[in-house]
């Protein structure tokens, strides 16, 4: 059962957006330069698996991840919690602001 409607699942559930790669990006901003950084996570090794009980509010994923620009030495951190489908149910930052 299943191959070809698999198949045409994949073809009619690609949603918008990068959803078809396996990072996602983020633009923070840096609280002392101003600079915008590009911050890409890797669904595979970046973003890590939560345990049920473990999270608030029905979290499946979580990053934790630490940015340095280029044009200075201020490090930007950033911790956010997935719920499913990678939707961003929370997120934090120190030392920097997130560009949306
Ligand atoms: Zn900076």
């Amino acid at each position: 059962m299943g191959g070809f409607l698999e198949n045409l699942k994949k073809i009619f559930t690609v949603p918008t957006g990068d959803t078809t790669s396996n990072f996602i990006t983020f633009m923070v901003r840096c609280n002392k330069c101003g600079e915008e950084i590009t911050v890409r996570a890797r669904k595979n090794s970046d973003i890590s698996r939560v345990s049920e009980g473990e999270s608030p509010a029905g979290a499946e994923y979580f990053l934790r991840k630490e940015i340095l620009g280029g044009k200075c030495n201020n490090l930007i951190h950033i911790e956010v919690c997935f719920g499913p489908g990678f939707n961003i149910i929370s997120k934090e930052i120190s030392g920097g602001k997130f560009v949306e």
